[in-house]
């Protein structure tokens, strides 16, 4: 691991001034009012009467005040008074037997006073101010002597350390480790390079959707160069005020050219990067932040072992001018694992949890397409807390599976009731999506049919899996991805001559496969190879806007109805042609309320 090293807040002279400026507050305001509230003032009836009653101790008469200042007999309470004329005072308290006009109201001497009010306090908060410093100084060196104190950029500093994240924990990002891999070598070697004249990228930015272990590869690579690592979020720069942000920019560079060779990564660069061209997201702060930016980068030499990684997952919002060789110059893609990866990413993972023997993560990996680096983690991570719930050692391939689910579905819902008629409308329903896609692919297309509802709001749900890696995709395979989509909604059409919301889901990738098709895929013969639609960020849920005239427009969406609608009918038709096996087969999974897709295979085959 590498260490995060937490910088001492603030320097300790901070704290000294503050804490001058709280005893010079406190003299001035506060002691006075203190004094003076140790001071009874009273009417001078009341100190004749006391004087009478001989309840006084002593006395000090000021003129100069114009008050007399006297204590109680215990002289435990000091009063105040008034001066009246009275001529008669003198005698009156000498027959009494009362000392006065005597220094009564002990002054402690003006050096005792000084010595308590400012030496005593300073002497105090310098010892706390100490302790406290130097209990910081501490925890940022993490009780080694390597401490980076960074200063105000804010980065999170880490230091090399021997047990850190390394390239093999990183699985199935080959071509980027590789990229990568040559930058540990300069940093380790730069001579080499400088011999050859050869320079190495300022910057490397790191594209790729979330979690797919970008911030991972940037501190492996830390890790492999054994270097310093600085890492800061983008948005830390943003700040509420102008030039805060260009300012800590600055502070980072200026930081990491001190601890060359070093590595300072900047995750979700486009917060500060984005492309100052457009005026709507247009922000003085941000620019002044990404100029600032853009001037650091050009203002190093080449080859002073600082290495720029930047991570972000929409490279199409960046400024061009942050792209421009001489700046990011080396774009490392980091994409979604394929089915290797996966199952790399799996063991990986696996390492640091009690696996059972039989576990085959070339099933799981198969099981979940799509799946980034970090869902990865997180299903071994579920299955391990699976295990632990049952009381069990180590994890076997059933929680692996269902975690996947869980992922995938949500948790079992224990208190869902579902009544007879829809548990039955279900059944048709899944059981019309397999059959329909059995039928077509003539294969078993299902790792398993349930229908236990699931807390993420499905009732029932079947779990595909892919025999192997899919690169492309041809239009008759879109199509019959259609019309098992379809499927569902088709069984209950054709079963129960009603339909329900059920099929929501369905209908929504269904349409988003036909549109794609239309627009961007060429699959349409009225509009051939011509592109309707642009995809905007192509890793965050691809966000797309449409390219096409109104006119177009109409004629896509009624292309687009048209696919659905002819893959309705034909998956209709296939589960009219086996309405005996939808029969047999949605019995069986109403009864089993689960069916696996041997027992699928089996029951269809069996004729
Ligand atoms: P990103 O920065 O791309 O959003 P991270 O690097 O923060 O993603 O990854 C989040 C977590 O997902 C990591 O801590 C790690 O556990 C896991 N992970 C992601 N990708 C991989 C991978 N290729 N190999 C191993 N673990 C990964």
């Amino acid at each position: 691991m590498l260490n995060e090293v937490k910088k001492p807040k603030k320097p300790v002279v901070y704290y000294y001034l503050i804490v001058i400026l709280i005893i010079i507050l406190f003299n001035s305001l506060v002691m006075p009012y203190i004094a003076e509230r140790q001071i009874k003032e009273v009417e001078y009836s009341q100190f004749l009467e006391m004087t009478d009653n001989g309840e006084v101790g002593k006395v000090e008469i000021n003129e100069q005040e114009n008050s007399i200042i006297f204590t109680d007999k215990a002289e435990e309470n000091i009063y105040k008074t008034g001066m009246v004329e009275d001529a008669e005072l003198s005698m009156r308290l000498y027959e009494a037997g009362i000392p006065f006009s005597g220094q009564i109201v002990e002054q402690a001497s003006p050096f005792l006073n000084f010595m308590l009010t400012w030496i005593m306090p300073i002497l105090i908060f310098t010892l706390l101010g100490r302790i406290i410093s130097k209990k910081l100084v501490e925890t940022a060196a993490g009780g080694g002597k390597n401490a980076l104190a960074f200063g105000e950029s804010g980065a999170k500093t880490y230091v090399p350390s021997e047990e850190g994240i390394r390239f093999n924990d990183v699985a199935g990002v080959d071509e980027a480790k590789e990229s990568l891999s040559e930058i540990v070598d300069y940093l380790h070697n730069p001579v080499r390079y400088k011999q050859v004249g050869a320079k190495m990228p300022k910057g490397v930015l790191l594209v790729g959707p979330p979690g797919t272990g970008k911030t991972m590869l940037a501190k492996a690579l830390a890790g492999e160069a054994k270097v310093p690592f600085f890492s800061i979020s983008g948005s830390e720069f943003v700040q509420m005020f102008v030039g805060l942000g260009a300012h800590k920019v600055r502070d980072l560079f200026k930081q990491a050219k001190e601890k060359a060779p070093c590595i300072v990564f900047i995750d979700e660069i486009d917060a500060i990067g984005q492309s100052r061209g457009n005026k709507l997201a247009s922000n003085d702060e941000r620019e002044q932040t990404l100029n600032q930016l853009l001037t650091e980068m050009d203002g190093f030499e080449d080859n002073t072992g600082v290495v720029i990684l930047a991570a972000t997952n929409r490279p199409e919002s960046l400024d061009p001018a942050l792209l421009r060789p001489g700046r990011f110059d080396r774009r490392v893609n980091v994409e979604l694992p394929d089915l290797k990866g996966r199952e790399e990413i799996l063991k990986v993972h696996a390492k640091n949890v009690s696996m059972a023997d039989d576990v085959d993560y070339n099933v799981i990996a198969r099981m979940s397409p799509g799946a980034s680096g970090a869902d990865l983690a997180n299903i071994i991570n579920e299955a391990a807390l699976r295990a632990v719930r049952d009381n069990r050692l180590s994890v076997t391939q059933e929680d692996l599976e269902e975690s996947i689910e869980i992922v995938i579905a949500g948790q079992v819902k224990k208190n869902a009731i579902m009544s007879e008629k829809e548990k039955r409308i279900v059944s048709y329903h899944e059981v019309g999506h397999a059959l329909v896609a059995a039928s077509q692919s003539h294969s078993a297309p299902i790792q398993k049919i349930t229908i236990v509802p699931r807390t993420s709001g499905a009732l029932g749900y079947t779990l595909q899996v892919e025999e192997q890696e899919r690169n492309l995709m041809s239009k008759n395979e879109l199509e019959n991805q259609i019309a098992t989509l379809t499927g569902g909604r088709a069984a209950e059409a054709l079963i129960f001559n009603s339909i329900t919301t059920g099929a929501s889901n369905d209908i929504e990738k269904a349409t988003d496969i036909a549109h794609a098709m239309v627009t961007r895929y060429g699959m349409h013969e009225d509009f051939g190879m011509v592109q309707l639609e642009k995809q905007d960020y192509q890793y965050m849920g691809g966000a797309s806007s449409s390219t096409a005239s109104a006119e177009t427009q109409a004629k896509v969406d009624k292309a687009v109805i048209e696919i659905v609608q002819e893959q309705y009918e034909k998956a209709y038709q296939i589960l009219k042609d086996n309405t005996d096996k939808l029969h047999e087969l949605a019995g069986y999974l109403y009864d089993k309320e689960t069916i696996s897709g041997e027992e699928f295979m089996e029951i269809l085959e069996n004729k």
